[in-house]
């Protein structure tokens, strides 16, 4: 939705329509509420070998619509699914793809996206001169626009490109995942680092983001100690994040963290060291022991929160 949000703007920059794109199991229905969100008009594809998420018929089906309908701007998230089926489609197209872009306006008729480099410690504003312009856009870093049960459009219903003996991925089976927050998705997030001391050292952490109703997060050392699973992990190699509130308990705030953290609109950073690089980027450093902080933010979040 945030794509949708995204387009709209750009489509009404461009005096060009906006087009939403589903595929998979129920994407007439998801069609149908792009035009509630924005959209003027919408292609659905539900054919079974859609239902699971594979990159080859996704991605060829994007490729078959682009090269047919030439937009000038394609947009997805910057999900793990967004950036597989645009790197694929970009080469595809022979077109640039400008990659977890954080803002993004119109300059002399072209999209000038800002993106971070440098594993976040510099933002650059970049231009690419091909069409389509393809942009895979941060999670959380547009706004999600709402539904407009007024609005409607054209739902067009498309077929395949591939057929199930043309795709060389199957998909055997699933597992399901720990924990109940997405931590790409949350609004809050409260990770735990080195400083925790060991795998009981997170049950503050998973209090206080039980209380706020966030999602716990994770340095890489205290993944690679074992506390954690993976999953958790917020950095260069592991989840990129932009929550309204993080909160950093007992991280340093390597460069490699921050690379996943550091467009979090408020940072609070609860660490015994003032001159941790954290405490820097924080908004609110708490120069205390995490162990003290931690129950005492819960405690009174609980009576403010009910
Ligand atoms: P430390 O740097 O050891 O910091 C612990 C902090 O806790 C200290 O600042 C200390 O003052 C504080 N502390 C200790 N006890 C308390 C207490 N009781 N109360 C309050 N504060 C306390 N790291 C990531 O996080 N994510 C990544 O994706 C990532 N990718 C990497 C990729 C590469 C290629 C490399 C080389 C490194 C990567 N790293 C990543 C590792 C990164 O460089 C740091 O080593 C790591 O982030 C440090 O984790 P930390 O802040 O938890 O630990």
């Amino acid at each position: 939705w945030e794509a949708v949000g995204l387009g709209r703007t750009l489509a009404d920059g461009m005096s060009q329509k906006l087009v939403a794109l589903a595929f998979g199991k129920n994407a007439a229905a998801l069609a149908r509420e792009a035009l509630q969100r924005g959209a003027d008009s919408a292609i659905a594809c539900e054919d079974a070998t859609l239902t699971d998420f594979r990159v080859e018929p996704y991605a060829a089906l994007l490729s078959k619509l682009a090269s047919e309908r030439k937009p000038d701007v394609i947009l997805t998230g910057a999900t793990t699914r967004g950036r597989d089926i645009m790197g694929a489609v970009a080469v595809d197209l022979e077109a640039g793809i400008l990659s977890d872009v954080i803002n993004a306006e119109l300059s002399g008729g072209k999209v000038m996206a800002t993106r971070p480099v440098y594993a976040g410690k510099l933002t650059a504003k970049v231009v690419s001169e091909s069409t389509p312009q393809m942009l895979t856009i941060r999670n959380r870093a547009f706004p999600a626009p709402t539904a407009d049960a007024g609005r409607s459009g054209e739902v067009e219903s498309v077929g395949a490109v591939l057929s199930e003996d043309q795709i060389a991925t199957k998909v055997t089976g699933f597992e399901a995942a720990q924990g109940t927050v997405s931590l790409t998705d949350a609004a809050i997030i409260v990770s735990g680092g080195r400083g925790v001391g060991g795998s009981d050292g997170f049950a503050p952490v998973r209090e206080l983001a039980g209380v706020l109703n966030g999602a716990v997060g994770a340095s890489r050392a205290a993944v690679d100690a074992g506390w954690i699973a993976y999953e958790h992990q917020v950095g260069q190699t592991g989840k990129t994040v932009s929550p309204d509130l993080y909160i950093a308990c007992g991280i340093s705030g390597a460069i490699q963290h921050q690379a996943g953290m550091r467009t979090s609109k408020v940072i609070v950073a609860i660490n015994k060291d003032i001159d941790a690089p954290i405490m820097k980027l924080a908004r609110y450093a708490i120069t205390e022991d995490l162990f003290a902080v931690l129950p005492a933010l819960s405690a009174e979040f609980k009576k403010k929160l009910g």
